[in-house]
């Protein structure tokens, strides 16, 4: 696909100061949604490219063999645009989805300070108040949350562990400190605290107390992206 070639291209002459610097290049992501490479695998019906995890692949080995951490961005962004391409309702795809693949950067919070290998351990909180949760609670190493706006977020509610949209514009008392990884970055790697973040019952991911299955069904098959990414980081190793 010409479009991923030129994108990487652009990618790479930017590369050393997004690493250098720590900071993701947004005119960069811009063009990356202008080439309709920000929803890959999503239906065109949402703005999406209509392709699948082989086209993901594609762009993940080239925009690993640029830079890692803007390679690394674009590819966990991929994972809050499956996990809505499968468990969204009509009207979320309409509005998360869309907004997804056309103009804001997404993200998967899952692991929490203590640790995120085990996702049913998590602790975050949700409280249910009336037609609203209050989530109260810590992620950690939270790619995409400095610049990103819509976190597909896992918390423990009454009857197991949900997932939520969480919208940064709408959602107050989140707390985002960045932080200064050694590798992967300019991915916006961040802390973030949830201080009673109030997040509509629209905005639950498939079912009440079935977050584990949007997490694994979205964590399995994107391991492959990361694998392609991988392995653009090693073709670029090969040429230096
Ligand atoms: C650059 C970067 C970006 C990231 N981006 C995100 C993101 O966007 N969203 C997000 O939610 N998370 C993100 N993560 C977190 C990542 O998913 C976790 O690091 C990963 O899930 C492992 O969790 P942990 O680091 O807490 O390690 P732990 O869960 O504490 O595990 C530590 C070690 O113990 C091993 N281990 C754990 N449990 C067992 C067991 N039962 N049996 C045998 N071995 C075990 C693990 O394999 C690992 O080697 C990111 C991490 C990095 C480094």
């Amino acid at each position: 696909m010409e479009e991923i070639r030129e994108l990487a291209d652009e990618v790479s002459k930017k590369a050393s100061k997004i690493d250098s610097e720590n900071e993701m290049d947004l005119e960069l992501l811009n063009l990356a949604f202008q080439k309709k490479l920000m929803g890959v695998n999503a239906d065109e019906t949402y703005g999406g490219l209509g392709k699948g995890y082989v086209e993901l692949c594609m762009l993940a080995e080239e925009l690993g063999k640029a830079s890692g951490g803007f390679a690394h961005s674009v590819v966990v962004h991929h994972m809050a645009v499956d996990a809505l391409r499968m468990f969204g309702s009509e009207e979320q795809k309409e509005n998360f989805l869309k907004r997804l693949t056309t103009k804001e950067v997404g993200t998967l919070a899952i692991t929490e300070p203590k640790g995120g290998s085990d996702v049913a351990a998590l602790e975050l909180k949700a409280e249910k108040d009336g037609d609203n949760f209050i989530l109260n609670g810590r992620k950690t190493l939270i790619t995409n949350a400095v610049f990103g706006s819509m976190f597909i977020t896992l918390a423990k509610t009454e009857n197991g562990i949900t997932a939520f949209v969480v919208e940064k514009d709408k959602a107050k008392g989140l707390e985002i400190k960045k932080l200064e990884p050694s590798g992967m970055r300019g991915s916006g790697l961040a802390s973030v605290g949830f201080k009673d973040v109030e997040v509509s019952e629209d905005n639950i991911l498939g079912k009440e107390g079935k977050g584990m299955k949007v997490a694994l069904a979205t964590l399995s098959p994107n391991r492959i992206p990361f694998v392609a990414m991988g392995l653009g980081f090693a073709e670029r190793c090969l040429e230096l």
